[in-house]
């Protein structure tokens, strides 16, 4: 749960104010012009975004460099199952083009958009449909003035500060706020501080965060500690690497949190010399499967019979190796015993059988 914040409504998802933290992810590549609604492209987009919701994605967002991103991104809203979100950078028209779709919320980088008026159309227009807006500050395109300070936290709460003091004048709340850099420390620091002052929800994020594994890592340094003291109502772990890694890590980030979230967890070996079943090629065949289950399930995956049995024993489900069989365990009880060749056939006898 995040901290007593004020609640922003970005689409179906509430953000703040106590409702759980959500995930997000960011699209990675171009949206190309859709020729209308039943496009191949733009049913094959809305497929990988189902695909993304069953993995525990709640916002996705997509950045919109032309007219273009806007139009198709507006398309795409209208036949997605979760709120999408805009990101715009210089251009603010885009913006003001992007909320005449049923886009959720639109990212400004008040540093990049420049002109105060520029950000007044959008509030403007933001307030008129309903739409909330995230103020997404980055150390990499901070405002001019404060491009030169040392203290890269304090600076990015700087500039948030005057984004939301802009935004009061103009009336509107609806408002949440990010401070991303790629130093851990200092996210954690901004958000500290920034949290301490205002009740605003916070998206959560290290940005450039690196390749999987140091973007993982990086994140989980700065996020959890900020989540386990109430604070940030949204993340989004940016990698470089694919979004189901991204959503991924972000459910792995909110448990180690201790937030609940229905959901399966795995547990599996690393392997030694020990093993009689790859672990790690059986988790590369069902890892996304189990993932994208909706029920609340313990998995473990083991090598062989030092931890297998008892790993799996403490499981829902659990599979280890036993020279050249495998045993399958439901609910601690060996449920079956099966040659390694049928393993991935038996589990999933198994897995169908105790999901019922
Ligand atoms: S479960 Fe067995 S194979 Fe896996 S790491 Fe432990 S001892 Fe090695």
């Amino acid at each position: 749960m995040s901290m007593k914040t004020r609640t922003v409504k970005v689409g179906p998802v509430m953000m703040g104010g106590g409702w759980p933290v959500s995930i997000q992810t960011m699209w990675k590549s171009p949206l190309a012009a859709f020729s209308g609604p039943g496009d191949p492209s733009l049913l094959a987009a809305a497929d990988e975004i189902r695909r993304l919701a069953a993995l525990g994605c709640d916002v996705l967002r997509f950045a919109v460099p032309d007219e273009t991103g806007a139009d198709s991104l507006g398309a795409l809203a209208a036949a997605s199952p979760i709120p999408l979100v805009a990101d715009i950078h210089f251009d603010w028209r885009l913006a003001l083009r992007c909320m005449d779709y049923p886009i959720a919320k639109i990212r400004v980088n008040p540093g990049n958009i420049g002109a105060r008026w520029k950000v007044a159309e959008v509030v403007a227009k933001a307030k008129d449909k309903g739409v909330s807006l995230r103020i997404g500050v980055n150390a990499g395109s901070l405002p001019e003035d404060l491009r030169g300070m040392e203290d890269r936290a304090a600076a990015c709460v700087a500039a948030a500060e005057r984004e939301v003091a802009a935004f009061e004048e103009l009336g509107f709340q609806d408002v949440v706020v990010s401070m991303k850099m790629n130093e851990p420390g200092e996210v954690e620091r901004a958000n500290r501080l920034f949290a301490a002052k205002y009740d605003y929800p916070l998206h959560l994020g290290v940005t450039e965060a690196g390749p999987l594994i140091a973007g993982i890592a990086r994140n989980t340094a700065a996020l959890v500690p900020l989540l386990k003291d109430g604070i940030g109502a949204t993340i989004r772990v940016s990698l470089s690497d694919s979004m189901e890694s991204e959503v991924i890590a972000g459910r792995e980030i909110v448990a180690c949190a201790g937030i609940k979230k229905a959901g399966v967890r795995i547990v599996s070996c690393p392997r030694c010399g020990r093993d009689s079943f790859d672990t790690h090629a059986f988790l590369a065949r069902w890892s996304g499967r189990l993932y994208a289950l909706k029920d609340t399930l313990e998995v473990a995956i083991m090598g062989c019979v030092v931890n297998g049995p008892g790993e799996a024993r403490h499981a829902d489900i659990g599979i280890t190796g036993a020279g050249d069989f495998v045993l399958i365990f439901i609910k601690g009880e060996i449920a079956r015993r099966a040659p390694l060749e049928e393993a991935d056939k038996a589990f999933a006898e198994e897995l169908d059988r105790l999901l019922g």
